[in-house]
């Protein structure tokens, strides 16, 4: 299979939001009037972001759903996405899994395939989405990290922390119990992202960004942009990792014990969550509840923007707890 095969058969299909897809130099895509493009593009590396032995389904999954992450925090609308592939060897075994993966959450979320490369190299996927977000009255409606406002309260979507959890399984310095271990694999390698809560926060939240270097350190990007600070509640955090649901009911037993300090540590600088962490006026508690309830995406309180900079971890009693943690950086 050469590499036009290869494209025809697991790459080209017809596009309905796209002028022009796969085929020529360029696709053509066409703004529709009032709106502007939202543009992300994000690199998935063999060895680095997935195992070698990941189900290329899944990996398909993954590496549009970290990009479509990105969307959902700007509250675009998901239009297409380019993909460009290094792979070592065309192995149709591996593409046409891989092809569905990706197809189905492309079609899930009505983004089309409209173009890419493809070379042969060491596994690489590079995925680049185009959304749109209205403009109204010269205004964008794109969710921002720079908007949070002192006073302001402080969101987070879905679960926490799950998807480190399962790494830390498969790097063999946890055990859980089967089921528990299969739902946080789930959350690692298929990740759900927010694009319907993003699209309904448009004109709710006044910040927004997916987590997906650790909660606190993304939220360190809001700080920063907005040059505001924040309080967050930890047993709040702590709870949102699905696990832990699970480890309390069996009585705090898994074999080993977990202590509370390892639980917080995976909610709060866990990574790869692709969760929505947003602020939203006070005066907004009611829409943000049924901007959730619209889309059908948990959302949890977990403390708020003050207008001194830094940010302060708390517990339930309003105790501070010591902050060490740290986001994940590449080069770091
Ligand atoms: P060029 O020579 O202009 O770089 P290519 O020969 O690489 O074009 O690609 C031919 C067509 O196939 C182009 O429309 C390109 O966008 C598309 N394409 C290449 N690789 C992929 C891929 N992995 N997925 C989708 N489209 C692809
Ligand atoms: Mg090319």
């Amino acid at each position: 299979m050469g590499e036009f095969d290869l494209i025809e058969r697991f790459f080209k299909r017809p596009t309905h939001n796209a002028v022009l897809g796969v085929g020529d130099d360029c696709a053509l895509l066409q703004p529709s009037p009032g709106t502007q493009f939202a543009i992300s593009c994000d690199m998935l590396v063999e060895g680095r972001h997935f195992l070698s032995t990941v189900d290329p389904f899944k990996l398909g999954h993954k590496a549009l759903a970290v990009n479509l992450s990105d969307l959902a925090a700007c509250g675009a609308k998901p239009l297409a996405f380019t993909l460009a592939l290094a792979l070592p060897r065309a192995d149709e075994a591996w593409l046409a899994p891989f092809s569905q993966g990706l197809f189905e959450l492309a079609d899930l979320h009505g983004c089309e395939l409209v173009g890419g490369d493809t070379t042969q190299g060491p596994l690489n996927i590079c995925i680049t989405v185009f959304g749109e977000v209205p403009v109204l009255a010269g205004r964008s409606q794109a969710l921002l990290r720079s908007g949070a406002t002192a006073g302001d309260d402080l969101y987070v979507s879905g679960t926490l922390g799950d998807a480190r959890l399962a790494l830390e399984v498969f790097r063999g310095t946890v055990s859980l119990p089967a089921p528990v271990f299969e739902a946080a694999r789930l959350r690692m390698e298929q990740p759900t992202p927010r694009v319907a809560l993003g699209l309904a926060l448009r004109g709710i939240a006044t910040a927004a960004i997916d987590v997906s270097d650790g909660l606190l350190g993304d939220l360190g990007h809001i700080l920063n942009q907005s040059v505001v600070g924040a309080t967050v509640n930890t047993d709040i955090a702590m709870t949102l990792v699905a696990a832990y649901t699970y480890y309390t009911v069996a009585g705090g037993q898994f074999g080993t014990n977990i202590p509370a300090a390892q639980w917080r540590s995976w909610a709060l600088a866990g990574g790869d969550d692709y969760e929505l962490l947003f602020s939203a006026p006070v005066a907004q508690r009611a829409a943000v509840a049924a901007a959730a309830q619209a889309s059908q995406t948990p959302v949890t309180r977990i403390g708020g923007i003050d207008a001194e900079p830094g940010l302060r971890l708390v517990d339930n009693q309003g105790q501070a707890v010591p902050s060490t943690y740290t986001s994940f950086d590449h080069f770091a």
